[in-house]
């Protein structure tokens, strides 16, 4: 059992529940997060009273399991939360935003001319991984500290905000200084410890759905960023592994409308890794932006069939183009602008 506390409430509010608890023959362990507490029942006695807890002066509500509080957190009628990116860009305002880029980054070159492409093209950052989690130790694992500094250099060169994934906490600062987004990856949204490291950094985080994971997990790992006090989380979809094995993973659409239902943050889908087919990107991005999504993750390559990772699934150049040509109609069917 769960115990939140308002917003703000006074530390002595949340010592009176601890007493409550313990005249009830329970035991609380209060967690303090950066805009409340809550207070968890550890040992659960025989005389708790429900009504009393939810009457205590600075309780919100008493909950019978660890739901996502914050995260899930969507008031009627409240404007979904706009994230400033680096520079003007912005994430879920009425402007949809496209993050594009290599999914590694393999030299200044290639990367300055797939930056300058997909800024033109309109895309408003720029993601390419320096730490790449690869499922085979022997595939590419990035060019870790070269790769960071070639993308600062190509933010300088064209203004896009840059996208990049940290997979563990020592990541964490070394990213920071050329990255405006610090991204967690699929297989670290399970790493709390990672989670709370990148909340308690200001820098906004875009949180990938573990493909394994539960729609509710996700909002939990969320969870963990925002109470670590970083409020600005970026959530992406971008498949589950599930039977099929026609594509990468299968790109479950539904959680951007069902996010949409219950909370504020902005939630991006990758067609990319939600298909693993590049043929199936574009099709899939009009379908994300007709359902509420706030953005796409799309992978661009000069040529993808020479791309250090993830080819397959990588559009070139004027692939790109012409699926950001084909996105504002979708886009103003869902009440948005591109
Ligand atoms: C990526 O975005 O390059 C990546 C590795 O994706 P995911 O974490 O979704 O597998
Ligand atoms: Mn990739």
């Amino acid at each position: 059992m769960f115990v939140v506390m308002r917003p703000n409430s006074a530390e002595e509010q949340v010592q009176n529940v601890v007493r409550l608890l313990s005249d009830m023959g329970a035991r609380g362990h209060v967690i303090t997060g950066a805009t409340r507490s809550v207070v968890e029942l550890l040992e659960i006695g025989n005389r708790l009273d429900r009504t009393k807890l939810e009457r205590a002066p600075g309780v919100e509500k008493v909950l019978d399991e660890p739901a996502p509080i914050l995260a899930a957190d969507r008031a009627a009628g409240a404007h979904p939360l706009e994230i400033r990116l680096g520079g003007r860009a912005t994430l879920g305002g009425r402007r949809i935003g496209v993050i594009a880029g290599p999914c590694s980054v393999e030299s200044e070159e290639t990367l300055l001319e797939i930056a300058v492409g997909v800024a033109e093209a309109g895309a408003v950052a720029l993601r390419g991984g320096a730490f790449k989690p690869r499922t085979s130790p022997y595939s590419f694992q990035g060019l870790e500290e070269a790769g960071l500094q070639m993308l600062a250099h190509a933010r300088e060169r064209t203004g896009l905000a840059v996208v990049t994934e940290v997979m563990c906490c020592e990541h964490v600062e070394r990213v920071q200084p050329y990255a405006d987004v610090l991204q967690v990856g699929s297989r670290n949204m399970h790493s709390t410890p990672l989670l709370k490291a990148v909340g308690q950094q200001q820098k906004p985080v875009l949180l990938k759905r573990g493909w394994c994971a539960t729609l509710e997990e996700f909002l939990l790992a969320a969870e963990y960023i925002i109470h670590a006090g970083n409020p600005n989380v970026i959530l992406c979809e971008r498949g589950i592994r599930t039977h099929e094995e026609y594509v990468r993973n299968t790109l479950a659409l539904s959680v951007v409308p069902e996010v949409k239902r219950l909370s504020n943050l902005p939630i991006i889908v990758d067609p990319s890794h939600g298909t693993g087919r590049a043929h199936l990107v574009a099709p899939m991005s009009c379908a994300a932006i007709a359902c509420g999504a706030d953005g796409l993750l799309i992978e661009v390559h000069v040529d993808p069939k020479r791309a250090w990772s993830d080819g397959a699934q990588t559009l070139n150049l004027d692939e790109f183009r012409a699926l950001m040509q084909t996105l504002p109609a979708f886009a103003r069917a869902a009440g948005r602008e591109a």
